[in-house]
């Protein structure tokens, strides 16, 4: 911001100023942090009205010198994301947190599943006060309840032994199959000097050998609740609202892709395959396999600007080619088409702005 003032009008402004500015001028925009978790009550009506059978828990601790609330958690699971891994997932959840980049702090923790291509299926979702044994636990119960998952047994957890996580699963679930992501425990081992090839190579056998064959998914690592954790990152210093309301339409992601896709240059190079330019970096997409190389689509199922730009090129809609498990009607139909039935429907946001 502040190279920008000076290349564009010439103004030397410090980096405080521009900082103060953008504050305010998100304040204007978007309404403060603290509206933001006061309007929550009235968001989360808005979202079961909508949504009947999904669950929200919002959950508040009262001031008993003023008899004020404050917020305390918020659990968000849609009915079609639970029925739709249930129905076309294997019984394997990642577990991640990550934090919230606002001034008011808190973590955003979240479940994810993988569908039969590998892709990333989120389940569900919390914001909490920050990562210990008593908001995984919190969050794991409602999750349960809402998978039907009884004592565990028949599901895989793979997570990156966050705080209280491990306790929290073996706590509630003795009898799941408990990963930890192998990438981080090989980079903690190779940081005790074991980085040879042959102990790398030893490494990532032995592994495989670990893990079970039941749930038919041969990933040792957390790669998906990463994938979704870096796939709201534009989401996590915005006020709670509109960071929840990010994560709950898929639509925006496609939308904003479309958008952006307008500066990109397309050159047909046969059997739908294209070269793309944009902003000074090349990519080259495949429409038959589907993958472009920045990768974006491969990993969050939904084509990014590139593609984008190659679909309108053979006047083709971009709504076609998002990953069917996202477009399948368990998923992703009331997402991108219709306004009621299966649970992402639209929140009438003026509501409680
Ligand atoms: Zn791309």
């Amino acid at each position: 911001m502040v190279r920008e003032l000076h290349e564009e009008y010439g103004i030397i402004v410090s980096r405080g100023t521009c900082y103060n500015a953008r504050s305010w001028a998100r304040k204007m925009l978007q309404g403060s942090l603290n509206e933001h978790y006061h309007m929550l009550p009235c968001y989360v009506a808005e979202l079961q009205k909508v949504n009947m059978n999904s669950t929200f828990q919002l959950e508040v601790e009262h001031d008993i010198h003023n008899s004020l609330a404050r917020f305390n958690r918020l659990y968000i699971c849609l009915e079609s994301l639970a029925r739709g891994f249930l129905e076309g997932c294997r019984p394997v959840i990642g577990l991640d947190g990550c934090f919230l980049k606002t001034k008011l702090k808190g973590q955003l923790l979240s479940a994810v599943g993988r569908d039969g291509n590998n892709q990333m299926f989120p389940i569900a979702w919390v914001v909490v006060e920050g990562e210990n044994q008593a908001s995984w636990t919190w969050f794991i119960s409602l999750l349960m309840t809402d998978l039907g998952i009884v004592d565990g047994y028949g599901w895989t957890i793979i997570s990156d032994q966050q705080k209280g996580l491990e306790n929290a699963v073996a706590g509630l679930l003795p009898n799941a199959e408990q990963r930890n992501c192998a990438r981080h425990i090989y980079a903690n081992w190779r940081k005790k000097r074991h980085s040879s090839d042959i102990l790398r190579n030893l490494f990532w056998k032995a592994v495989k050998t670990f893990i079970s064959n039941k749930p038919k998914c041969e990933v040792i690592d957390n790669n998906m609740s990463e994938c979704f954790n870096s796939f709201i990152l534009p989401s996590r210093s915005k006020p709670t609202i509109d960071m929840l309301e990010y994560i709950r339409t898929i639509r925006r992601a496609l939308e904003d892709n479309k958008h952006n896709c307008r500066a990109c240059c397309v050159i047909h190079a046969g059997h739908l395959k294209f070269e793309v330019s944009t902003h000074g970096e090349g990519f080259v997409v495949n429409l038959r396999a589907q993958h472009c190389t920045c990768r974006y689509w491969a990993i969050a199922g939904i084509p990014c600007p590139h593609s984008i730009a190659c679909i309108h090129f053979i006047w083709a809609g971009p709504a076609n080619y998002v990953n069917e498990w996202l477009r399948s009607k368990r998923y992703i139909n009331a997402a991108l088409r219709k306004p009621s039935g299966m649970g992402l429907a639209p929140v009438q946001k003026e509501r409680f702005d």
